[in-house]
């Protein structure tokens, strides 16, 4: 998605070679216009998957799903994390070790809002080790739903999360794909 790469040519921060802050238009302050192109490319790229709910999780994948959604006319549900929980039989909850803060969260979906059935797309901003996509699409099997694909703004194509996904049978979009963070620049692995 050209937009985006020139976005994050122009506004991504190279905190390290393995980091990308893009504070300016999606994990802190966020563009609306962006996000709305962001929500018809995935609207684009899944609109034969039959969806009819789009999951993610708090907090920087709700800008990019709830366009997603928007456009899709269907249901938006974000995972709550949690640092520890009492036990409760009414939420759906999977552990994931989060890449930025470096320690685990529990992650919750209320039961109510994922049913047998569904076909759920997932979306979140970043995919490094594929922590956080494992965790909701794990979430989405307990209801005894369907991932109907994986839609990413930005794949850190270096790391392994894509292809894990990829090689568990997952469809996986992403917007743009970071060959590399390397002296303090960004590359994109794909020409288009
Ligand atoms: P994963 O779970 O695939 O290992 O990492 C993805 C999650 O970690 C995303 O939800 C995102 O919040 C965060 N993340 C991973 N890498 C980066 C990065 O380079 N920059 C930012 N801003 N967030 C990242």
């Amino acid at each position: 998605m050209q937009l985006l790469k020139q976005k994050v040519l122009d506004e991504g921060i190279v905190l390290s070679n393995q980091v990308l802050k893009v504070d300016s238009f999606l994990n802190h302050q966020m563009d609306p216009v962006l996000m709305k192109e962001v929500g018809r490319e995935f609207t684009r790229r899944f609109a034969g998957e039959a969806v009819n709910r789009v999951l993610t999780i708090e907090s920087s994948g709700i800008a990019p799903g709830i366009m997603t959604a928007l456009e899709l006319e269907v249901p938006m549900i974000f995972a709550r994390k949690q640092k520890s929980l009492t036990l409760r039989d009414d939420i759906f909850v999977e552990k994931v070790y989060s890449f930025t803060k470096q320690e685990t969260n529990e992650i919750t979906v209320a039961k109510k809002f994922i049913q047998p059935g569904d076909r759920v797309l997932i979306i979140d901003d970043f995919l490094a080790n594929g922590e956080a996509a494992f965790g909701l699409a794990r979430i989405v099997e307990q209801a005894g739903a369907t991932v109907a694909g994986i839609g990413i703004v930005i794949e850190k194509a270096f790391q392994p999360g894509g292809r894990l996904l990829k090689e568990a049978g997952y469809r996986v979009e992403s917007l743009v794909r970071v060959a590399a963070l390397d002296d303090g620049k960004v590359t994109f692995a794909d020409q288009d």
